[in-house]
């Protein structure tokens, strides 16, 4: 049996994993068994895990694997920050982010090679969309990071916000999210995992069922005229759904509130008027809010607002009661900031060749 075919054991949430074993005739305690070894104890060697019975072992060793994905590039920045470029396979590559402050270690982890959303302000919009991540491509970023890490620093946060859109990715999202707060894994908590969305409406909904993690809402407009021009997922699901979503989920979620992340672009969603309008967007909704400082791509088009400005703007939402905060930036001398994660993506889209086919349209 060649490797390629065999069961990756990362690919399994606990439930999945018991219905696995229970698939092969064993007991279902085998799986909270399995996690210690691979996330606990670090041991992926089915010969040492010895409290499973030689026959299981034997059948592990004959028809499964445990196969994180590879850090192909590590670069550090002068402030800590660390960018893992993660191999895919097929030259496929994405990237993580380890964001070490003095209480907490964040890890940004991806959902997707590229993505299919098209946001205007969004470097990996620009590469288009390859393929979601599987479970093991997920949790292998915190489970290869980690190990990265060593001792010396832990991961306490992660928060689903590097390449792709998680709420796309559903049932490997979950699963991946499941694991991270896995009291046999890492056990993080419930508040210390967050998904970020650009607002896929009924997916919002779906998770409210199933998985009680924080949530991070992509917001960039008040109005639907501009958030349909800068995330253009707003043409299906507007603002007032969004909206009536957060508030549902906000009342069972963990923090008993939605952060809403907004990109402060220059003379485009950062004027008083903007502000007002997203006070009045936001009355009825537990939020907070958190303003990011525009990093600028090759031809993106925008230009980050002036330090003055969003000084002004976040004032303007502090003295209406909204908790504002502005984003520090982080790892700026490694491109690892937000919105400047890349990879390398092979593009199955036709979205270059659109974009292509656009300028030069443009141009004549
Ligand atoms: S901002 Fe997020 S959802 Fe929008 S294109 Fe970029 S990765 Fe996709």
């Amino acid at each position: 049996m060649t490797e390629s075919v065999k069961t990756n054991l990362l690919d399994f949430d606990r439930k999945g994993l018991a219905t696995f074993f229970v698939g092969i005739g064993e007991k279902t305690f085998r799986a909270t068994q399995l996690l210690k070894w691979i996330y606990q104890e670090d041991v992926t060697d089915f010969d040492q895990m010895t409290n499973l019975s030689k026959s299981l072992r034997a059948y592990l060793k004959e028809n499964c694997t445990i196969v994180a994905p590879e850090i192909l590039i590590e670069q550090i920045a002068s402030d800590g920050t660390t960018k893992w470029v993660v191999e895919m396979g097929l030259g496929n590559r994405i990237e993580s982010v380890f964001i070490p402050e003095e209480k907490r270690g964040t890890l940004c982890v991806s959902s997707q090679i590229g993505c299919a959303l098209a946001c205007t302000f969004c470097s990996t919009a620009k590469q288009g969309f390859n393929r979601n991540l599987s479970v093991a491509e997920i949790i292998g970023q915190l489970y290869v990071a980690q190990k990265r890490l060593g001792d010396k620093q832990r991961i306490t946060n992660v928060v689903m916000m590097g390449m792709g859109e998680p709420l796309l990715n559903f049932n490997n999202v979950v699963a991946a999210m499941n694991l991270m707060m896995d009291d046999f894994t890492y056990g993080l908590s419930k508040r210390r995992v967050t998904v970020s969305t650009s607002g896929i409406v009924p997916a919002m909904h779906r998770l409210n069922e199933v998985c009680d993690v924080s949530m991070a809402v992509s917001l960039h407009a008040a109005n639907d005229e501009l958030r349909d021009e800068l995330v253009p997922i707003n043409q299906k699901y507007p603002l007032k759904e969004l909206m009536g979503a957060c508030r549902e989920y906000a009342k069972q979620g963990p923090r008993k509130h939605i952060t809403f992340e907004y990109v402060m672009l220059e003379g485009v969603n950062d004027s008083v008027q903007d502000a007002m309008a997203l006070i009045k967007l936001l009355k009825n909704v537990p939020a907070k809010i958190n303003l990011i400082r525009f990093n600028p791509f090759q031809n993106s088009g925008y230009r980050c607002s002036s330090i003055d400005t969003i000084s002004r703007f976040k004032d303007i939402l502090h003295k209406s009661g909204l908790v504002t905060t502005i984003r520090k930036t982080r790892g700026d001398d490694i491109d690892a900031a937000c919105g400047q994660l890349v990879g390398k993506v092979k593009d199955k889209s036709r979205r270059h060749l659109k974009l292509q086919n656009m300028s030069t349209a443009n141009v004549a």
